[in-house]
């Protein structure tokens, strides 16, 4: 059976074209390969990569960045909305900006502006700390402000971030401030004429078009930002008052993130575009439309309005941002604005793949039959009666029938009326029961609703090196679906139906929804662990890092690039992942950055233990028992030693042995 499966075959089970086309395919070896620019362009096997990053002592769990599939992203952005700009005969520019909280990672932004440089790519802010990366990261064009790469300043700000970003637009940024609130607005005129700065305003509108799927409520009146269309008036009348009406330059809006309609998208341009025309009338200065983000990404590629999905591609944004804010312009007789878009998941989600290994398994598809015996308890020869008349008539009748025997069992040993050992007898025919039925079923077109659970309680566990609070911590919080498939071994039928757990003590810390083309799967598809063989003379240089008993089995959780990292937790103290920053070249790929990933000591550190206090602590209870004759003092050493040598440790599982 297994040599019917192709690699075609593992491209369809896992969806692989839909949500990772044109940068992940597989290889003939059945392996991923990686193609930032698509087919014919560089490319790189990732199980080698892998292979060779764990031979230079980079220990599992990583998280891989390709630069070159942010560089490609970002061009792939800019050519849609200049292809729109053509085609429209839209006359004026787009002058896109990066928003830093989606991956604030200094490698990550440096990138972005290195390759961002070329589009007069800017930076979105929305923070104090985000200010400062920005000006520090961005070079501004001293001889031409305007042609300047732009830094949006958007959320809550106070006087230090007011003045901070007026005094930056000396030294030649192109800054604008967008009011999010009036106390913003008093404020920046106010530092604005102490510090007789002129600055560059911009007001966020409440645009009443909902947003959908899990931000929709990022807009509407009650939206926690922005200003209502009474504020706006407000906002005119105080800068027209103060005759400063030319210092406001830009609209702004923003309706959420991961906007899975493309209808909703459409509906916010054409009430936006409503309220520039509007603005420019009153104040010719108007330059700038600013959309926001909340361009989606196909986490399962389904190209729907699913939550994980989305029913357009870039292309179909940019046109439609486009030829909306033309039409409404033409109709109006005014200039098109220059826009700007502040696209953060759709830049920066595909550029990293998380990798992890499977530690083990915990699997009842591979309980075996007990052996019966004569004098065996009345709930076992139930149990064996009604495993053996398990057929394509009666499966389901059979399934209640031994679900009832086993509870049975459990209350007669509750009531000391069974034994241990008989216990684990009837759970073993239970599970045998189970399987017989779940063999039946699988082949059957539609499943009876009594036995849908069949499939996640036959589910295996596969124990993988990571924390989802950690890495994932969308995938928790919120349910948002990755793409998981296995790295490598594609070539083969993955015969397992799985969940993940991972290494924390929390019962949320698993994966038990997968991408599906409709609705979500309970189970992921992935192979058997192959046990290692001990051979003589086994010198690989990587099996340090894995378990001793399995062969490495290696998952990817693609597009984690947008927010995972920075949102993740340090549940259970498992810390920061190794990072490693790749690129390709013609010989292949080089690291560009290695960030190691917290060591224990680190991880303590952040919750306010100094490492030599433990020491210390440590050393004085050894010496204690080493008076006391508690324990030996070679003992106490090696105790010592592995204390001290832990601290240094990466906090994630290396070798069981
Ligand atoms: C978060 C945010 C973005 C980024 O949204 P994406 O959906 O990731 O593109 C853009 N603008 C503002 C104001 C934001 O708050």
């Amino acid at each position: 059976m297994a040599s019917d499966w192709s690699i075609e075959d593992s491209v369809n089970l896992y969806h692989l074209k839909n949500w990772g086309s044109p940068y992940f395919s597989i290889n003939r070896d059945g392996h991923i390969t990686v193609t930032p620019h698509g087919e014919g362009d560089k490319s790189l096997d990732l199980y080698n990569l892998i292979q060779s990053l764990q031979s230079r002592n980079i220990r599992l769990p990583f998280l891989i960045r390709f630069s070159d599939i942010l560089a490609a992203r970002l061009a792939q952005l800019n050519e849609c909305f200049n292809h729109a700009i053509i085609r429209y005969d839209y006359n004026n520019k787009y002058q896109g900006v990066y928003p830093i909280k989606c991956n604030p990672d200094r490698h990550v932004v440096q990138s972005i502006v290195d390759y961002g440089a070329a589009y007069n790519f800017g930076l979105e802010v929305g923070s104090k700390p985000e200010l400062m990366i920005a000006l520090a990261m961005l070079k501004p064009r001293y001889k031409n402000p305007d042609s300047s790469p732009i830094i949006i300043c958007n959320g809550y700000k106070d006087s230090a971030y007011i003045q901070t970003a007026l005094l930056a637009t000396r030294l030649g940024y192109k800054l604008i401030i967008v009011i999010e609130q009036l106390e913003e607005l008093y404020s920046t005129v106010n530092n604005s004429i102490k510090l007789g700065i002129e600055p560059h305003l911009g007001i966020r509108a409440k645009l009443n078009t909902k947003g959908s799927g899990r931000w929709g409520n990022s807009t509407g009146d009650r939206a926690k930002f922005g200003l209502t269309m009474p504020q706006i008036v407000t906002v005119i009348d105080y800068l027209k008052s103060k005759q400063i009406l030319h210092y406001l330059q830009l609209l702004h809006f923003h309706i959420g993130s991961q906007i899975s309609s493309i209808s909703v998208i459409k509906s916010a341009i054409r009430e936006a575009s409503q309220i520039y025309i509007q603005l420019i009338k009153i104040n010719p200065n108007m330059k700038y439309l600013d959309v926001g983000g909340g361009l989606g990404v196909d986490y399962n590629g389904s190209k729907t309005n699913f939550d994980a999905s989305k029913n357009y591609d870039m292309q179909n944004y940019a046109n439609d941002i486009v030829a909306a804010v033309k039409e409404a312009c033409d109709e109006a007789n005014i200039q098109v604005p220059i826009l700007i878009s502040e696209s953060g998941r759709a830049i920066s989600a595909h550029h990293s793949i998380l990798i992890f290994n499977v530690l083990n398994t915990n699997d009842v598809s591979t309980v075996v039959l007990p052996h019966a015996q004569e004098n065996d308890h009345l709930i076992i020869r139930n149990l064996w009666e009604i495993y053996e008349s398990i057929n394509e008539e009666n499966y389901q009748e059979n399934y209640n029938d031994a679900i009832q025997m086993k509870e049975e069992a459990i209350s007669l040993f509750k009531f000391g009326y069974l034994s241990l050992i008989d216990r684990a007898k009837a759970e073993r025919l239970y599970w045998v029961c189970c399987q017989k039925i779940h063999k039946i079923i699988k082949n059957l077109d539609s499943i009876p609703h009594d036995l849908k659970d069949l499939e996640k309680i036959m589910a295996s566990i596969y124990y993988t090196n990571l924390s989802v609070f950690r890495a994932a911590p969308d995938a928790w919080a919120i349910n948002q679906l990755f793409p998981i498939m296995p790295i490598h071994r594609l070539e083969e039928e993955p015969t397992k139906r799985a969940i993940l757990a991972d290494l924390t003590c929390d019962s949320d810390g698993k994966i038990d929804q997968f991408i599906n083309l409709r609705k979500t799967k309970s189970v992921l598809e992935l192979h058997t662990l192959q046990p290692l063989e001990i051979t003589e003379n086994n010198n690989s240089s990587i099996l340090h890092d894995e378990t001793m008993f399995n062969q490495p089995y290696y998952l990817g959780m693609f597009l984690v690039g947008a927010y995972q990292e920075i949102m993740g937790n340090f549940h259970n103290l498992f810390g920061d992942l190794n990072v490693v920053h790749i690129s390709l070249n013609s010989q292949g790929y080089q690291v560009e950055h290695l960030v190691r990933g917290d060591t224990i000591k680190e991880v303590l550190g952040y919750v306010q233990y100094n490492q030599d206090e433990l020491l210390e602590i440590i050393r004085q209870r050894t010496e204690e028992g080493i008076q006391k004759g508690k324990i030996s003092l070679e003992e106490a050493q090696k105790l010592w030693q592995n204390y001290e040598n832990t601290l240094d440790y990466y906090t994630y599982l290396t070798a069981l042995g």
